[in-house]
């Protein structure tokens, strides 16, 4: 369901994970006019917004001051009085700690009509990715949420700490990491255990999250100690101790592995998202951009009885060209149509397309292989421009008679000084194309620029042998190449590396 006009949605984003959004919530994000957004939000998930959204951030940035609660509320009521679909998009969920039911009694007052879209709160998100339940039977059969922060205005404190001491379960304490120490204090002289078990949680389901198990007594100390910062969340109460049973983040099998991904930014998406979710901390360095080549130009098949696309990409621009010349995916009809590999011969399958052949190796050698089966008269390759003529001397060499049709090239991108580091840094470094492995040493200054002060230099994993072959011509010795040519074999080549 799309956002309506005039209507204000108060919305939680969830813990940080864009993975623990609602359906809900990404909806509206796709479709509201406008986005009043916090500081804490999932990263990157404004790019789902529409292109012509408003988008306004009222959080504090880098330590600024942040918008007046009062400010926020008027340009809740502007826009949503002005017609407008308004999303306004807090972190966790929007009535925990989230002062949004302020913002929905200002919207009643002003005649604004207003819906509330729940999200995973912190509090329990936090706790559960660390491997902590907040309540557990025969340990916790209560959970608070308790604010470590009290608002200035009020003056003295207006939590009832006696109260919260006796209290018969987990608390869970929101911000206030500074106030730690003062916090445990009264816990423990209103009669809180001091030996009870704690936990300080940080960046709760961010690829970088951290967990420290402590006691009720140790906890500002243990703070202090770890250097634990906002956001993060405490935790006072028995199942805490469950964290060193519970604990699963830790046994992903690329948990805390640094790895930079050097695809194409269009392309880089889903192979980070694959290594981020087995618990991989990925930069993405897109050391290459693919350029169309002559996108105007028609191209007509007709005429060919063989076509072979030999990437995802020939495979996306493939239409464009035949649109060109006033075609579409009819004039393939008398074709037979083969794929390099299975990532191919999906773009195609989105297009209407079943290819006839696809061979179990996405590479033109094993290609080749099962074309020497058939014969063929004509045939038509598409692909990038400085791509290998492996397949055209090949089925030349067959007898048949070849056409290569350049649909696109492959340029540098250039890369800033942070991304280089962070290369450097990474623990490994993948490799999809014989481009990315040549752009990457471009932009780094040659094989040596991938090397840190202490001569050591981050794994290098690579997807098949055009690849591994650029890297030995650059003097690089790939550490392990992907049994399966593409991307499901490379992320399997990056596992099986981390287990040894
Ligand atoms: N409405 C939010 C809470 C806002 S108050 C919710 O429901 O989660 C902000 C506090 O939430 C932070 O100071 C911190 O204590 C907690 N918090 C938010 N995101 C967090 C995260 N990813 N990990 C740990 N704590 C987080």
């Amino acid at each position: 369901m799309k956002a309506t006009p005039g209507t204000v949605y108060l919305v939680g984003a969830g813990p940080g994970d864009p993975g623990l959004m609602t359906v809900r919530a990404m909806e509206l994000l796709a479709s509201a006019d406008v986005i009043v957004h916090d500081r804490l939000i999932p990263p990157g998930i404004l790019n789902l917004a529409r292109s012509d959204a408003l988008i306004i951030n009222v959080g504090k940035e880098g330590g600024g001051p942040s918008t007046p609660q009062e400010r926020i509320e008027e340009i809740l009521v502007e826009h949503g009085s002005a017609g407008r679909s308004v999303l306004r998009l807090k972190g966790g969920d929007p009535f925990v700690f989230g002062r949004g039911g302020e913002e929905a009694l200002t919207l009643r007052a002003a005649g604004i009509h207003f819906e509330v879209i729940p999200g995973v709160t912190a509090g329990v998100a936090a706790p559960a990715t660390a491997g902590i339940p907040v309540t557990q039977r025969g340990m916790a059969s209560a959970v608070a949420l308790v604010t470590g922060h009290e608002d200035p205005s009020k003056g003295e404190t207006s939590l009832d700490y006696p109260a919260l001491a006796q209290f018969p379960g987990t608390l869970v304490l929101y911000m206030g990491v500074r106030r730690l120490g003062a916090i445990a204090d009264s816990l423990i002289a209103a009669g809180r255990p001091a030996d009870q078990p704690a936990a300080l949680i940080e960046r709760g389901t961010l690829p970088d999250q951290r967990t420290v198990v402590t006691t009720l007594e140790e906890l500002a100390a243990t703070a202090e100690r770890e250097g634990i910062k906002a956001p993060a969340i405490t935790l006072v109460g028995d199942v805490a101790a469950l964290q060193s049973s519970l604990a699963w983040q830790e046994q992903r099998p690329l948990n805390g592995i640094r790895i930079a991904v050097t695809r194409a930014r269009a392309q880089a998406g889903s192979l980070s998202r694959k290594l981020s979710s087995l618990g991989a901390l990925t930069v993405e360095v897109p050391a290459i951009r693919t350029e169309p080549v002559d996108a105007d130009k028609p191209l007509d098949p007709r005429g060919f009885d063989l076509l072979c696309v030999t990437s995802t990409n020939s495979a996306r621009l493939l239409f464009g060209r035949l649109a060109a010349a006033g075609l579409d995916a009819r004039a393939l009809s008398g074709l037979t149509v083969a794929a390099i590999g299975p990532g191919t011969a999906r773009e195609l399958a989105a297009r209407g397309i079943t290819a006839d052949i696809v061979p179990a190796r996405s590479i033109s050698d094993a290609l080749l292989d099962v074309l020497k089966k058939r014969s063929f008269k004509r045939a038509l390759l598409v692909q990038a421009e400085s791509g290998r003529d492996t397949l055209a001397s090949g089925l030349s060499s067959l007898g048949v008679e070849v056409e290569t049709t350049v649909l696109y090239r492959t340029i540098a991108e250039p890369l800033d000084s942070t991304r280089i580091t962070a290369t450097r840094e990474a623990d490994v470094i993948t490799f999809t194309s014989a481009s990315t492995v040549r752009f990457l040493l471009e932009a780094v200054g040659g094989a040596a620029g991938i090397s840190r002060e202490d001569g050591s230099r981050p794994k290098l994993i690579s997807i098949g042998p055009n690849t591994s072959n650029e890297l030995r011509v650059n003097g690089l010795e790939p550490d392990l190449e992907a049994t399966d040519h593409d991307i499901d074999g490379l992320v399997a080549a990056v596992v099986l590396n981390a287990g040894r």
